[in-house]
């Protein structure tokens, strides 16, 4: 009583399709883009970025107008990147240099003030 079970290893005659020759480029397909509408996690909505500058045309980069770059410095009487501001290239290179200048008029500070 020999009875062969011969388990054929599932279907070998049909090969898959898988990029195992480096048939294109030598590089596999891979998913580079997440679906359509789909952003990372998902969890925030998008806010639209904005110059502030940009929007209202009527607002003037002036340097002595501290009032308006104060809003730019922080609590370490540093400019605010425009990465946090979402200002522009334009006018972040404006605001700067207008930063720079009312320090200069001692409008705006280089250091917060030490206190002992
Ligand atoms: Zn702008």
């Amino acid at each position: 009583m020999s009875e062969e079970k011969k388990v054929a290893p599932a279907a070998r005659t049909e090969r898959p399709a898988r990029p195992e020759g480096r048939s294109e480029g030598g590089r596999p397909e891979r998913p580079q883009r997440r679906a359509p509408g789909g952003r990372a996690g998902g969890k925030f909505k998008s806010r639209r970025k904005f110059c502030k500058f940009c929007a209202d045309t009527s607002i003037k980069i002036d340097h002595k107008d501290p009032g308006l770059l104060g809003q730019f410095i922080s609590e370490r009487s540093k400019i605010t990147p425009s990465r946090v501001t979402s200002t522009c290239a334009k006018h972040q290179r404006q605001l700067t240099t207008a930063i720079k200048r009312a320090r200069v008029l001692a409008l705006l500070s280089f250091t917060p003030l030490h206190h002992d």
